[in-house]
């Protein structure tokens, strides 16, 4: 036709190309990141809303890629996953955010808790107990320091092994978080079967709050729920003061955002460690 005519073939063709050129090359880079060192860590603080003391930080991987510059997680955390690349990224993560918050806890007077992400592919791929025991036992830390974070929809597979393997990381002493809470439209039945410590309550609903008066009845639901079941909540995604207000009002146990700090290298993050006011 003449709508579709062939130079919008064409059109579409070279950037199908270019998007799966482009796609080719940051596998290809990928492979080699790990070893020539281009992959970093940055942490965001958790900060404890009714104290105002800085609870720990959640550890967020970033790629620093020789010519593109930083590249966000979203842009390759998915290849790394497909690939298979995300076993090793995933250990290299685990000993850097351990071996960060044992020199942490080794300098400060209260604890600094590490938050560290977990892929679906590592939990179903690989010896995950393992190799948290075995980070654990190289770094020297506390399990009681680090928590988990794994997203909703991993909880959804609810299979014997997944069960499992979330009894055995509980038994070594480690913490684990729902993330993104509140996006998998799932069931909530896992909540009472699993060995589940936190819940972090996910940024569109914190985004939402002042647009749209339900979404305050649905956290204000989660909190609660959290609060019952003996579960820590989490907000994430917290920009302004008066978000902050309202969670510290509404009694969610930590907040994290930009409006505290954005995710930073691991000395610039130092500065706010032992930070007891915020706004
Ligand atoms: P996530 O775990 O839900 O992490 C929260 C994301 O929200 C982070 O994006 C963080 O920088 C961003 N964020 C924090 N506060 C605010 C705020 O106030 N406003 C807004 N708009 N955003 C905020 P980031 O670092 O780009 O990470 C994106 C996702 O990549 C993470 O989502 C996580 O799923 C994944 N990821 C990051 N690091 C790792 C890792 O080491 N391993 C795995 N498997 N996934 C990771
Ligand atoms: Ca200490
Ligand atoms: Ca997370
Ligand atoms: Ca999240």
């Amino acid at each position: 036709s003449k709508i579709l005519g062939g130079n919008n073939y064409k059109f579409f063709t070279s950037c199908m190309s270019r998007s799966l050129e482009e796609r080719v090359n940051l596998e290809r880079d990928l492979h080699s990141a790990l070893k020539n060192d281009e992959l970093v860590l940055h942490y965001q603080p958790q900060i404890d809303s009714q104290t105002g003391h800085v609870f720990g930080a959640e550890a967020l991987i970033r790629w620093e890629h020789p010519k593109r510059g930083l590249i966000p997680p979203n842009q390759f955390i998915p290849i790394a996953e497909e690939t298979g690349l995300i076993i090793p990224i995933g250990e290299w993560v685990l000993r850097m955010a351990c071996m960060q918050a044992e020199e942490w806890n080794r300098k400060y007077d209260h604890p600094v808790h590490i938050a560290v992400n977990l892929s679906i592919k590592q939990f179903v791929n690989n010896d995950i107990v393992k190799t948290v025991e075995r980070t654990l036992h190289e770094t020297g830390l506390d399990p009681e320091i680090l928590e988990l974070e794994l997203t909703e929809s991993i909880f959804l597979e609810n299979t014997e092994s997944m069960i499992s393997t979330l009894n055995k990381l509980q038994k070594l002493g480690v913490r684990i978080s729902i993330d993104d809470f509140g996006t998998g439209y799932s069931s909530l039945s896992y909540l009472k079967d699993l060995p589940i410590d936190s819940i972090k309550i996910d940024q569109s609903f914190i985004r939402d709050l002042c647009e749209n008066k339900k979404t305050a009845s649905i956290i204000s639901a989660i909190i609660t729920l959290a609060k019952n079941l003996d579960l820590k909540s989490v907000a994430e995604g917290v920009e302004t003061p008066e978000q902050f207000n309202y969670f510290k009002m509404e009694g969610c146990d930590l907040v994290q955002g930009y409006y505290f700090s954005r995710p930073l290298p691991a000395n610039q993050i130092e500065a706010l460690l032992d930070r007891t006011e915020w706004g």
